[in-house]
């Protein structure tokens, strides 16, 4: 055994290696299955047939997405052979995500529920980043969120928004009812790593406790302590002698990490501190814009700073178990009759039952395609000639290309794969398509045996500034629809872990491509090594043990995470009529482009609302208004 503290771990002393449940795909092979391996684990759905319940590399997983990188690569260029189907709908969807979904929906509130719709997407799963994590342990059904969380923009929610939510019977107002509270005394807290500060110690209370306080119970050099205590509690203007729009100015053309070493005179050493915080939409101290620091209200520095006036969004918040992922079933509760029982609203959507098997029934109007890649959507003809079959699409499924036609077609996918399989559209168009690069994103979801490490720790979400994972939080406690996470500190949770890779340094969309490519080059075996090692290291004085403890890893890889947003380092400052997500998002013939890259903003408001412009482009595109 090595040092309590966890760093020096052997794989075996780390659990590296024990049966637990995972399953590593590679090329959509399943290489290992632990599953059954997993002390009284009994799935009720096996992941076979329930991708819910599968475990390990998850998200955008290996197998899933190789059509789309060869079709970036040319590997479909020029006319494209395919099996006819002949099979036609009134509107093929592309990208079964939150937006795609609410397409189908949107366009049945506009003509009815019998007009024929055929949603395509590349993975086994709907939702797209709304994904659900099912562990079963002990004939208990653990719930997780892959990707996206909850109800929640710095924007008020449009009308169409609020109506889609409400129509599946969410009450955005009553969420408080369902949040337990099991962690009450808990606080967040920050992990002090020995290669950046002056030792590994998790100090609880951040934010709680008096700065002064909190930052002398963390190792750190004398120096370094009264640097972070002074930023954190003194009220200084750092930039005198400029009005409050001057000021602004000003913070909107300097990073975070410029103003901390600048005028807010911070020594180096202090930047660690700082380093992994993502304060706003994942920016990170060298690329968010000092004045979007101020503007998050988390980010010291801006006490003593008058500022211009800023208007308050009109808060939304809901958060399921699973997430948004919640949004997506109630949605296919409604078009696809047969996966649930029937409709579901915002309680009974949480342990409902899914039939895949459901999804793509020739019997039903709408129909869900999954492992389904488009690498071609293309018109019949003239792009403006109105005939019923007026575009083809094409799609691989088992390695097999197939072809089916539309009337309409909407692009629910994302904007950067659009160009290479819409290759008739206008080159400026496609530039414009291709000016964006998504946040790369890890959401790591690990099913421990119980979290009374945290409670002798004193936490209940953990700041890891310059770990692998750079929050680690104990799972939303909540009790809704007859389902109930943990309550107390014997029972199994499942830790939430989020990580973005990046470098440091870089412009910020270069940052995203290198994150995206160290994240594709990463294997689950290197995740759940560094999972195990940091969980050791920042829990093991509570008393965990990282080979006794974990049960369960899922590993969810957004690659093309959050939607690229503008900001004021990097992008031109330009009217909005010129940003090149307005730009890319025309419609093209009977080619209408929704997702929410369409709409510069990683929400699932967007999602909806940039649906509801495809489906009125849609309309306008066959005289159907
Ligand atoms: C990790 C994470 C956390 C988030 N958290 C939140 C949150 O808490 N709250 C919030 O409001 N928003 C959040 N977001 C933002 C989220 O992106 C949006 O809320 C929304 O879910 C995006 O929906 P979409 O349908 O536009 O895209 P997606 O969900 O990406 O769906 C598009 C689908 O199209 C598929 N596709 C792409 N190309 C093809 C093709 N050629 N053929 C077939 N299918 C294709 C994709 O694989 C995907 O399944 C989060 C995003 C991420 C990544």
């Amino acid at each position: 055994m090595a040092d309590a503290d966890g760093a020096g771990w052997s794989d075996r002393a780390l659990g590296l290696g024990r049966p637990i449940a995972r399953r590593d795909f590679l090329g959509g092979v399943a290489l290992a299955a632990g599953a059954s391996a997993l002390p009284g684990a009994a799935f009720a759905q096996s992941g076979a047939d329930y991708p819910p319940a599968k475990t390990g590399l998850r998200g955008q997983y290996p197998g899933s997405f190789e059509m789309a990188h060869a079709a970036r690569d040319g590997g479909f260029d020029g006319p494209i052979s395919a099996e006819d189907s002949g099979e036609h709908h009134d509107l093929v969807i592309v990208g079964a995500g939150i937006s795609g979904l609410s397409a189908a929906w949107l366009q049945a509130q506009a003509l009815g529920m019998g007009r024929k719709v055929l949603i395509l997407d590349n993975h086994d799963d709907f939702g797209g980043h709304a994904k659900r994590n099912e562990f079963q342990h002990q004939g208990r059904t653990i719930l997780a969120y892959g990707g996206t969380m909850s109800i929640e923009t710095p924007f008020p929610y449009s009308f169409t928004s609020k109506k889609l939510l409400a129509d599946l019977g969410v009450d955005l107002t009553s969420y408080d009812r369902y949040e337990t509270k099991a962690y009450a005394g808990l606080a967040p807290g920050t992990f002090f790593d020995r290669e950046h500060f002056a030792g590994d110690r998790v100090v609880a209370g951040t934010g709680r406790k008096p700065w002064q306080q909190f930052f002398a119970e963390a190792p750190l050099s004398a120096a370094v302590r009264a640097d972070l205590t002074r930023l954190h509690t003194e009220q200084v203007d750092y930039l005198p002698g400029l009005t409050p729009e001057a000021r602004a100015d000003a913070l909107k053309r300097m990073s975070y990490q410029n103003f901390l070493l600048g005028p807010a005179r911070m020594l180096p050493a202090s930047l660690p501190f700082f380093v992994g915080q993502g304060y706003r939409n994942n920016k990170r101290v060298d690329t968010l814009p000092a004045w979007e620091a101020a503007l998050s209200r988390r980010a010291p520095g801006f006490a003593g700073m008058a500022l211009p006036g800023q208007i308050q969004a009109d808060a939304q918040h809901f958060h399921w178990p699973d997430g948004n992922a919640a949004v997506a079933r109630m949605l296919v509760s409604r078009l696809v009759p047969g996966v649930f029982a029937g409709p579901l609203d915002q309680e009974s959507v949480v342990l409902a039952p899914a039939r895949y098997a459901a999804l793509d029934n020739p019997a039903n109007a709408v129909r869900i395609r999954l492992n389904a890649m488009v690498v071609r959507v293309e018109h019949l003809g003239p792009v403006t000639r109105s005939t019923e079959k007026a575009v083809r699409v094409v799609y691989v499924k088992d390695g097999k290309r197939i072809s089916v036609t539309a009337a309409n077609v909407i692009m629910a996918c994302f904007n950067n794969i659009i160009p290479y399989i819409v290759p008739s559209l206008p080159a400026p168009q496609k530039a414009a398509l291709l000016y964006a690069s998504k946040v790369p994103m890890l959401y790591t979801n690990v099913l421990i045996r119980n979290w009374q490490a945290w409670a002798k720790l004193g936490v209940r979400a953990i700041h890891a500034p310059n770990g692998y994972h750079t929050t680690v939080a104990l799972d939303t406690p909540m009790a809704i629809g007859g389902y109930a996470s943990a309550a107390t500190p014997d029972e199994p949770v499942v830790l939430h872990m989020v990580r973005n890779p990046n470098k440091p340094g870089l412009p910020r969309k270069e940052q995203n491509r290198i994150g995206r490519a160290e994240m594709l080059a990463t294997d689950f075996t290197t995740i759940e090594r560094e999972i195990r090692g940091q969980l050791q290291r920042m829990l093991g004085p509570g008393g965990f043990d990282a080979a006794r403890d974990i049960l369960a890893i899922t590993a969810n890889r957004w690659p093309h995470g959050y939607s690229y947003t503008y900001d004021t380092l990097d992008d031109p400052d330009v009217p909005d009529e010129q940003r090149p997500h307005i730009l890319g998002r025309q419609s093209f013939g009977r080619i209408a482009i929704a997702n929410a890259d369409a709409g510069a903003a990683a929400f699932t408001n967007t999602a909806i609302d940039m649906a509801d412009r495809a489906v009125q482009e849609m309309l306008i595109s066959r005289g159907l208004t």
